[in-house]
């Protein structure tokens, strides 16, 4: 008799009881190796946290780094902004909004030539602190329609098909008080139940939200182990994490999601999706690294077998100038 593999037993395990079947499913994700006939249908780059202003060395090291993308030889064919692409209108008057939003424009406009795709981060949301950005919530760009408006997006939340692979777009942004939460209203996680439900089961995923659904790297920022207990706020994670990892686990074609909003890099596969928190482009909000994690965006290629391959990359950072 042959010796059986590790799978060939657990796959025999996994006939025994439909609870082992589930799990052989589970572990035939996390254990494929890359398929040599499989081809790379997508290259992107994925900038989140850019955080740019006026004041200081964004502006260069956006410009850095917009330029490290595209002069790769091998360039990407699609960037996506994770969101907080500006330093903060969430708590700042309209004037300033206006700066900083003609500034991404401009930007943009003169120094990125790869068609690129937007998410939603909670900085780029105008006004919603109320007491400190003096909105009253009647203002006719409120909220995130400023955001939409520059980004040219119809909704916060959508979806897209490129090279075979489906993306959704979350908006994870979720008012609270001054503040808010990361999380997904009713509306929008019924969409993305309809969404999931109508893509084929064939079609791999890429979820990009600006908050992490699951994310390791959120333990470390802040001092969170102060209390004796590890405490993560919900502003940080995504709060619903528990029902949307659930939907997920109904569609093994989710495959990866991004995200940013940390500052660190990390990535944890949890039920066969790889969760990778991209760093950010602004690093320690543009004064070097954050912990360990250096300014860098995530490299990320597409195949057609409903696999990818990642990296973090650091650029070229300007030296902080203190403003
Ligand atoms: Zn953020």
């Amino acid at each position: 008799m042959e010796q059986l593999t590790r799978r060939e037993v657990l796959k025999g395990l996994g006939a025994a009881s439909l609870g082992a079947a589930a799990w052989l499913t589970l572990r035939g994700a996390m254990d494929a190796s890359p398929n040599p006939q499989r081809k790379r249908v997508l290259r992107i780059a994925h900038l989140t946290d850019i955080h740019v202003a006026p004041e200081g060395v964004s502006v260069r090291g956006l410009i850095d780094c917009l330029k490290t993308v595209h002069e790769m030889p091998d360039r990407p064919n699609l960037i996506l902004n994770g969101g907080d692409f500006v330093s903060d209108v969430f708590a700042q008057n309209e004037q300033r909004a206006r700066v900083l939003f003609d500034l991404w424009t401009r930007l943009i406009k003169e120094h990125c030539q790869i068609p690129i795709r937007h998410c939603i981060g909670n900085h780029d949301v105008w006004g919603w602190d109320k007491s400190r950005s003096g909105c009253t919530g009647d203002e006719p760009k409120y909220g995130k329609k400023w955001a939409m408006e520059a980004l040219g997006l119809e909704k916060p939340y959508y979806s897209f098909e490129q090279a075979g692979w489906k993306f959704i777009v979350l908006d994870g942004t979720f008012s609270h008080g001054n503040g808010y939460k990361a999380r997904l209203d009713d509306e929008q996680f019924e969409w993305l139940k309809a969404e999931l439900g109508r893509t084929p089961a064939t079609m791999p995923v890429l979820v990009l939200s600006h908050m992490p659904i699951v994310s390791a790297c959120a333990l470390f920022d802040g001092e969170n182990e102060k209390s004796g207990d590890w405490v993560v706020p919900g502003a940080w994670v995504h709060i619903d994490a528990r029902r949307i990892v659930e939907l997920f686990y109904q569609h093994k074609n989710v495959k990866l999601c991004l995200s940013g909003h940390i500052h660190l890099f990390d990535r944890v596969e949890y039920n066969g999706v790889a969760y990778i928190c991209d760093g950010a482009v602004s690093g320690g909000w543009w004064r070097g690294n954050y912990h360990q994690t250096p300014p860098g965006w995530g490299l990320v290629d597409l195949y057609d077998d409903g696999s990818f391959e990642h990296e973090y990359r650091s650029f070229p950072y300007p030296a902080p100038t203190g403003g």
